[in-house]
């Protein structure tokens, strides 16, 4: 029996963003590739060019986002034995955010909503941490990336890390209505769903 019920827990979405450094070097199929194979199912994918106005949005939507993001740089430096060259979150965070606006705007991004159970904490596994200095091996971020707080503070830019990915199933739920409308999104069955989700697995012999 396949569990297709939509609050089943293998139906949990989550939203990944190519950013415009993971398109200028040719790096959809690769990223995508990651997030495919492992079993997740793409139900939603869009190219455009955000507007100021989205990402603006899109980062802000949750009021904690420009405390915890402050904190979470400084804890970079720290953590490295570095003295942070700002040291009040809020400020670090505006000016991220000021940044990441010209970053996300600066050319296409594919926009992207992926489904399967435990979608927001697998995206996020794969993807890698924030800071692809620290991020592991085997991450996109860990992989094709090598910036870090230092390079982009000492060159006033956001940290260019490839992707976006949703944090936690609130914030992928907001952010997929913030870059799809109801209809963007489609349901549909992959074959392969039998064999990750079907009670009984049936046998391939004949
Ligand atoms: P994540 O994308 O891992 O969820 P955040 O939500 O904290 O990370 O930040 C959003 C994006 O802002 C990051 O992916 C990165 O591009 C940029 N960014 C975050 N922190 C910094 C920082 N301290 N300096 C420069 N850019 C940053
Ligand atoms: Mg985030």
């Amino acid at each position: 029996m396949r569990q297709s019920h939509p609050s089943h827990p293998s139906h949990e979405r989550t939203l990944a963003i190519i950013k415009p450094d993971g398109i200028e070097r040719s790096l959809i199929g690769e990223i995508i590739q990651r997030y495919e194979r492992i079993g997740l199912k793409l139900v939603g994918v869009k190219m455009l060019v955000p507007t100021a106005d989205l990402i603006e949005k899109h980062y802000t939507m949750d009021s904690e986002w420009l405390l915890k993001t402050g904190l979470k740089a400084i804890k970079g430096y720290e953590d490295k034995g570095l003295k942070p060259p700002i040291s009040d979150p809020m400020k670090v965070s505006e000016k991220v955010l000021k940044n990441l606006v010209k970053y996300m705007t600066s050319g296409p991004v594919v926009a992207m909503v992926w489904q399967g159970a435990h979608a927001v904490q697998i995206v996020r596994k794969l993807t890698g941490s924030t800071e692809p200095l620290m991020s592991d091996v085997g991450t996109i971020r860990g992989d094709y990336v090598l910036d870090s707080y230092q390079m982009s503070d000492h060159d006033n830019r956001a940290v260019r890390n490839l992707v976006h990915a949703s944090g936690s199933i609130k914030e992928a739920k907001d952010e997929i209505s913030h870059w799809f409308k109801p209809e963007e999104v489609i349901d549909y069955n992959l074959y392969e769903e039998h064999i990750m989700y079907d009670v009984n697995m049936k046998g391939i012999l004949e």
